[in-house]
């Protein structure tokens, strides 16, 4: 069967995104006969659809700096609060939020330390701190798109439950009564797989190649991205690289295996064999603390041996996320030189690098209502 042609009105609304969608991803704001040249659009469609995006709302008139002086021409920019998104938290030991803008900027963040793992009616906390939060930091609610939720463990969203979460001891634990609870449309995702999603929406369109997203917490996941498409696995557990196998019959790990790269590489490791915060360990590794700089060594060496193992299979740019990620700038180059070592195909390995965001779990479940939300406009 042959293709139908799309309508006017279609064509019309893609025209009208693709001008939005220049304008959002552009560093500075942009003229009118910046988007004709760059979309080979005539100027009175390029007016036409300028007047309808500042009618609505969507973007603002924005000065275009220039270093040389004179009269400085206009342009158009994003109106960065005509929508918002909350992303939220859940580990074994915090419920967080944070609110974002249409550029996924951090508005508010609230952290609040609570023992999810041993709440019987964890769905009630979450909706009553969601209400505050709301209510403390959203004047206008009607501005928000939705609630993005991260859950450190596998998430069937057909069944709206946890099927297993090896961070927070949780099995088959449903939470449907958030989805259906909230006033607010509510989106639960696995926290490396939204991760992933910010680091994927903040590169900028032409950047957008192929990587792997490996994600530093209490526990190690991943978020696998080939040929502009999310590979979510035939069960939606791909990337589990938390739990590949590196060390036969190694320590043990909380999915009940040995030898998991999580059981190396995680936060936990700071606390368990040493009684610190990733801040502490962070901070005596600076002041060359002996028992941490022999640790972070283990752990480097293994991560570098996860790495690679990830890099033959994918070959491509693997990005290192999460908070212990944001702790490492001064530590990238020695692990690349640790992933050379193994690499056989390649001197150096800077296709290894660290994530630019912070909190990359809960914006890309931010993200989920604010790209849905860019896609229709
Ligand atoms: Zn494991």
């Amino acid at each position: 069967m042959a293709q139908l042609e799309p309508t006017i009105t279609e064509r019309r609304r893609q025209t009208r995104n693709s001008i939005y969608q220049l304008i959002y991803h552009a560093k500075r704001p942009i003229s009118k006969l910046e988007i004709t040249q760059a979309l080979h659009l005539s100027m009175p469609t390029v007016q036409l659809n300028i007047g309808e995006l500042l009618e609505a709302g969507l973007i603002d008139v924005g000065e275009i700096k220039r270093s040389t002086g004179g009269r400085r021409p206009m342009g158009y920019e994003v109106k960065r609060d005509c929508k918002l998104a909350i992303g939220a938290a859940i580990s074994a030991d915090h419920l967080r939020f944070i609110l974002c803008d249409m550029k996924l900027e951090e508005l508010h963040k609230r952290s609040l330390l609570h023992d999810c793992d041993a709440d019987p009616d964890l769905p009630g906390f979450f909706l009553r701190e969601l209400g505050r939060f709301v209510r403390d930091y959203c004047p206008d609610p009607s501005k928000i798109l939705g609630v993005g939720l991260t859950i450190p463990g596998i998430y069937d969203e057909k069944t709206d439950s946890v099927v297993i979460s090896p961070t927070m001891r949780m099995k088959d634990i449903s939470l449907r009564t958030i989805v259906e609870g909230s006033d607010l449309p509510v989106y639960i995702v696995n926290d490396s797989t939204g991760a992933g999603a910010a680091e994927l929406a903040t590169l900028p369109p032409n950047r957008q190649g192929d990587f792997v997203y490996l994600m530093l917490e209490n526990g190690i996941g991943g978020y696998i991205y080939l040929n502009h498409q999310v590979y979510e696995g035939a069960n939606g557990r791909s990337a589990e690289f938390g739990h590949m196998r590196i060390v036969p019959g190694g320590r043990k790990c909380n999915c009940g295996q040995n030898g998991c790269l999580e059981a190396y590489c995680s936060a936990l490791r700071f606390s368990r064999d040493l009684g610190m915060t990733t801040e502490a360990f962070f901070a005596k590794l600076d002041q060359k603390d002996p028992a941490c700089t022999k640790l972070w060594e283990d752990v480097l060496d293994h991560l570098a041996l996860g790495i690679i193992n990830i890099r033959m299979a994918f070959d491509c740019d693997i990005v290192l996320g999460g908070f212990v990620a944001e702790h490492m700038d001064k530590w990238i180059e020695p692990l690349r030189e640790k992933v050379a070592a193994l690499d056989p195909f390649s001197a150096t390995a800077d296709y290894v690098r660290l994530s630019a965001n912070a909190e990359a779990g809960m914006r890309g479940a931010a993200w989920h209502f604010i790209g849905q939300f860019i896609e229709a406009i």
